[in-house]
């Protein structure tokens, strides 16, 4: 028995999730702490099986999709706010930019050069590519993506 608590009892935050690899990697799981750690990994506060985006990826949810590969899917966005509006999303779940790191670099070009050839191949050759970061910035699915638009004259600064 554990005489108290590890730190990746607390109530469950991004960061235990990250002190639960810490106990797995250096210590012998006994039961308790299993228990706890199959708790924290279900109380996780956005998980794939939450996510709009990662639904559409695994395919209970449908979408319009124009292009796919290994490593992002663009489909139509639901509520256009130009005559062409993609979306490219990749297939690993990331909430935002804000969670990319170094590793991440080769996915994010990846996602801004696919955005764009799939812009050519609709036609277009003016395009303007958005990612919003962060709920201020209008971002509404927390499922990292980019925003493709085109068709239409764009105005400076965007609202
Ligand atoms: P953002 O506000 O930057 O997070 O962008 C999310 C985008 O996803 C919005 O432009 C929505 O219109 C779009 N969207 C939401 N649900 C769907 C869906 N089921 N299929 C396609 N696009 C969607
Ligand atoms: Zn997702």
């Amino acid at each position: 028995m554990l005489d108290q608590k590890p730190e990746a009892c607390q109530p469950p935050t991004a960061n235990n999730l990250f002190l639960v690899t810490t106990h797995k990697a250096s210590e012998n799981l006994n039961s308790e702490l299993r228990l706890e750690l199959q708790t924290l990994c279900y109380h996780a506060p956005m998980t794939e099986t939450d996510c709009l985006f990662c639904k559409i990826l695994a395919g209970p949810a449908a979408a319009d999709v124009v292009y796919q590969d290994n490593r992002c899917v663009a489909v139509r966005d639901i509520n256009p706010q130009a005559p062409t509006h993609l979306l490219v999303i990749p297939r690993e779940h990331m909430e935002s930019l804000d969670d990319a790191s170094q590793k991440d670099e080769s996915l994010l070009g990846h996602l801004l050069r696919i955005g764009a050839r799939v812009a050519n191949l609709q036609g277009h050759d003016s395009y303007r590519s958005v990612i919003n970061s962060g709920s201020g910035a209008g971002q509404s699915v927390f499922h990292l993506h980019v925003h493709v638009l085109a068709g239409r004259s764009m105005t400076w600064p965007p609202g």
